[in-house]
């Protein structure tokens, strides 16, 4: 039969020497090779006690943010869902009513929002596509959890508390230059 590349090499089998029958070699050899990497530096971490640090472009959980006063900015436009290659975003638009100024930012908001993170594929395009400055990446993780379900996170997950407001400069900063 012809073979398909010209990689492949007949198999030989000889005599072992003296010295290949004793293994002392093959033992020094691998010894050696074990030291050596005793003394390197680890490639793995003790997670999660200690964690790796992320690069500046990673692109974790999503955080819906608000203005200074505390509005959601979202307008609810949906351009994030129609830019999201894995349709992983669904969100429900309402009118703000009288009194809301307070909550948002703009006349229309998006009553629901749901991201779908078992779908998601983190690409940020959401992000790129918000007009509002409404929607960015954090370097925060998704947590592993055991229900499909809990993967679908809601408003109460996704919009930013003013307690523990999430720095997005630096994701701001790279959307500028990119817009620009
Ligand atoms: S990061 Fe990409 S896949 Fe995930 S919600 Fe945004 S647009 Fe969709
Ligand atoms: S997050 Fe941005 S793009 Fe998405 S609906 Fe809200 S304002 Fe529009």
């Amino acid at each position: 039969m012809q073979p398909l590349t010209n990689r492949s090499k007949p198999v030989q089998t000889r005599e072992m020497t003296f010295l290949e029958k004793l293994y002392l070699p093959a033992i020094w050899t691998g010894m050696v090779i074990t030291l050596k990497h005793f003394f390197m530096r680890k490639a793995t971490v003790r997670y999660p006690e200690v964690k790796r640090e992320f690069s500046a472009t990673f692109r974790g959980k999503h955080v819906l943010k608000r203005d200074d006063q505390g509005a959601e900015r979202c307008t609810a436009c949906g351009l994030c869902a129609v830019a999201c290659p894995a349709e992983a975003i669904t969100m429900v638009a309402a009118e703000r009513k009288p009194g809301e100024e307070k909550l948002y930012k703009e006349e229309k908001y998006a009553a629901v929002y749901d991201i779908n993170m078992l779908r998601c594929i983190f690409c940020g395009f959401c992000e790129e596509a918000c007009p509002k400055e409404a929607i960015f990446l954090t370097p925060e993780t998704i947590p592993s959890m055991y229900e499909r379900s809990d993967f679908i996170y809601h408003k109460d997950r996704l919009v930013e508390s003013m307690d523990k407001r999430i720095d997005i400069s630096k994701r701001q900063e790279k959307k500028l230059a990119v817009n620009n």
